[in-house]
């Protein structure tokens, strides 16, 4: 499996297919993580602290808000990191958005495109949680039209899988200011870590 990985990886990070496809996007692409996870996240995209910068998933403001959740769940960030896997529904930075104060969410051809190296690392790395993180990867378990009020805060079995959807933590994100939403992340943290305490993770 983890020479599996590797080269999943390696193909990956040659991957150009949305470029060839004339999106401007901007590697090189960002995910990290453990073979053996038993946990997986997957976020939208990732974004430009992560491109130019860190080279590691949710390492910007977003990410140090989905720390702050997951220190509550009783997870610090090293270990967390170190223990479980982190990608995303497409891998590579997609740029600004029009208004230029926050990242563009990849199209639909974008997460199309790259759908087959996230359900390589879904099949390779095997975890018994995912947790997806914002609208995009949540759609991608639960399906589309459903609003986030009426699925934060709940534990879906798919595939065989534990899933618990969290919201995007970014500071531009209106939802999770509402005081009512707020409960529902509480909720869902209280989720993970009735799953944490179950499985031993
Ligand atoms: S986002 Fe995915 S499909 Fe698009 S170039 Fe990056 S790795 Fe390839």
């Amino acid at each position: 499996m983890t020479d599996e990985l590797t080269l999943i990886h390696k193909q990956i990070q040659a991957c150009q297919r949305c470029v060839l496809a004339g999106f401007p996007i901007q590697g090189p692409p960002i995910f990290s993580g453990n073979v053996h996870a038993r946990l997986m996240v997957i976020g939208q995209a990732p974004g430009r602290v992560e491109v130019n910068e860190t080279h590691r998933p949710f390492s910007g403001s977003a990410g140090k808000r989905l720390f702050s959740w997951f220190q509550q769940v009783g997870w610090d960030e090293k270990t967390f990191r170190q223990t479980f896997y982190m990608t995303s529904v497409t891998k590579c930075f997609p740029g600004p958005n029009r208004s230029g104060r926050g990242d563009r969410a990849p199209t639909r051809k974008e997460q199309r495109l790259c759908e087959e190296w996230l359900l390589a690392e879904i099949v390779l790395v095997d975890p018994e949680v995912v947790v997806p993180v914002g609208k995009l990867a949540i759609e991608r378990f639960l399906g589309r039209g459903r609003k986030l009020v009426e699925i934060i805060g709940g534990r879906y079995q798919i595939d065989g899988r534990i899933v618990i959807p969290l919201p995007h933590p970014s500071g531009a994100s209106a939802w999770i200011q509402v005081q009512a939403h707020r409960v529902l992340i509480r909720r869902a943290l209280q989720q993970l870590a009735i799953v944490k305490e179950e499985l031993g993770l």
